[in-house]
């Protein structure tokens, strides 16, 4: 299982590993809805729209190249089962995934409201084919080594999480003392340290050494026993292997997500409203940025070339409220992780561009600014300075993230030495301004270890 994603998670598992433990006769079989086959497959839904038809070929490629890996061909004697919920809730309300999980895998079978869900695939090939009993650092580790996922964008140095506290890796804890969001943050770290864990093991002895470790630790193992169980079948420490992995905070990822090699997002595609599917990837390396609109609470972009390279744009809590990004990121092709309590059809790419947002004077389009939701400008991590034409027509708050390090933002009526009204707008505050045609925003010197983002808020709309 995983966390969801997004930041509208809570949180209660307890030992909740144990549901994975028999490989058997009590697996759910949630509902029988319609039924697609696949080589491997055979795929359960209950949606409107048909299957995409790259749907089942990829999970039948996925399977062999995981397959592959862990040293077990697919059969497609013995297919696995694929339950598609019709979203989170759905899911939540069967009652046959642990609480609050994002998905859940057993043995050949998963279910979860993702169309083409890698990090639970890659639990049932594994449980499949190595068996159980498990430790959840282990099994966890090896799902997210096998499917990038959950997403993270983390160097670990000197605050790298304890091997000894995720023996029990299960989610999100219950924690009263921090912010769900806080919360959600803490467990995607956990999940990516287990990743690079079993990344680093794989890499350095190969799968099968991974899979005898893997089937010699029982849930609930004790300290003690996961270190003499590790000697037993690689020649070094637990600690040793622990620091390689996470030290050096260049933990390599994963197998690609085959849905990178899927053709790009088309310019005004409605994503996932036309079939049920795999996300086609947003393609950065033809084009410099994109603008797209969606309903909801955040959605992130995984670059295919380096999963640790993660971009979190945030939405909003209030159901109506539309938001755009207009983002520039360094030059790759991208996944969409988007929660999937969305409705699909609400998220859209609007368009692609193929120029810097921030230039000389007169060298870009002004950018177009909402007027009855926000607008959010995204530019690339690093250093930032130029000018950046926009359009609007009302009163916007604009803020400025505090994750803008040092630098001078002002809004302008001219470009260039021809400016003579230029305002201040300080990083970490909301500063009143007025946007018309012929507005500049001027960027002197932005340095910004993450996404350097600017928000504008029209006055009528919440912020
Ligand atoms: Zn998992």
């Amino acid at each position: 299982m995983q966390p969801r994603t997004g930041f509208t998670v809570a949180m209660p598992v307890y030992g909740l590993f144990v549901i994975f433990v028999s490989p058997c006769a009590c697996e759910p079989q949630p509902f029988e809805g319609r039924v697609s086959h696949g080589r491997y497959f055979e795929y359960h839904d209950r949606e409107q729209e048909a299957l995409c038809p790259e749907l089942l070929p990829l999970l039948d490629e996925h399977a062999e190249s995981v397959g592959s890996l862990i040293g077990s061909a697919p059969s497609s004697g013995d297919a696995f089962r694929y339950y598609k919920f019709r979203s989170f809730q759905e899911l939540q309300a069967s009652d046959d995934c642990p609480s609050e999980s994002g998905g859940c895998a057993f043995a050949g079978e998963v279910l979860s409201p993702k169309a083409f869900d890698t990090h639970e695939l890659s639990h049932a090939y594994t449980f499949a084919a190595w068996h159980g009993p498990f430790n959840a650092l282990l099994s966890e580790g090896v799902a997210v080594a096998l499917s990038c996922s959950p997403a993270a964008r983390y160097t670990f140095e000197g605050a790298a999480p304890d091997w000894r506290d995720l023996l029990s890796l299960s989610g999100e804890e219950p924690n009263d003392n921090q912010t769900q969001a806080a919360n959600h943050e803490n467990a995607v770290r956990q999940y990516a340290a287990a990743g690079a864990f079993t990344t680093n093991l794989a890499r350095r002895y190969g799968w099968a050494r991974l899979a005898e470790l893997y089937q010699r630790v029982p849930p609930g193992v004790s300290e003690l026993d996961f270190q003499r169980q590790f000697s037993q079948v690689l020649p070094a420490s637990v600690d040793h292997e622990w620091s390689l992995a996470l030290g050096n905070g260049d933990a390599p990822a994963c197998v690609p997500d085959p849905q990178c090699a899927l053709d790009a997002q088309e310019d005004g595609q409605r994503l996932g409203a036309a079939c049920v599917g795999a996300e086609r990837p947003i393609d950065l390396v033809a084009n410099i940025g994109a603008r797209i609109s969606f309903v909801g609470t955040g959605f992130t972009l995984q670059s295919c070339s380096d999963s640790t390279q993660t971009y979190w744009f945030v939405g909003s809590e209030a159901t109506a409220v539309q938001t755009t990004h207009v983002l520039q990121l360094p030059r790759d092709r991208y996944l969409l992780v988007y929660d999937r309590d969305l409705p699909a059809s609400d998220f859209a790419l609007e368009s692609y561009f193929m120029h810097s947002l921030v230039g000389d004077c007169g060298v870009s389009e002004p950018l177009q600014l909402e007027g009855s939701q926000p607008t959010i400008i995204d530019l690339p991590p690093g250093t930032t300075t130029g000018w950046l034409a926009l359009n609007g027509a009302s009163r916007y708050l604009v803020a400025p993230h505090p994750s803008i390090l040092s630098g001078k933002i002002e809004l302008c009526d001219q470009c260039g030495l021809a400016a003579s009204s230029c305002s201040a707008i300080p990083v970490g505050e909301s500063t009143a301004v007025t946007v018309t045609a012929g507005s500049w925003l001027k960027l002197d010197n932005l340095i910004s270890l993450d996404l350097a983002q600017i928000r504008f808020t029209p006055t009528s709309v919440d912020p």
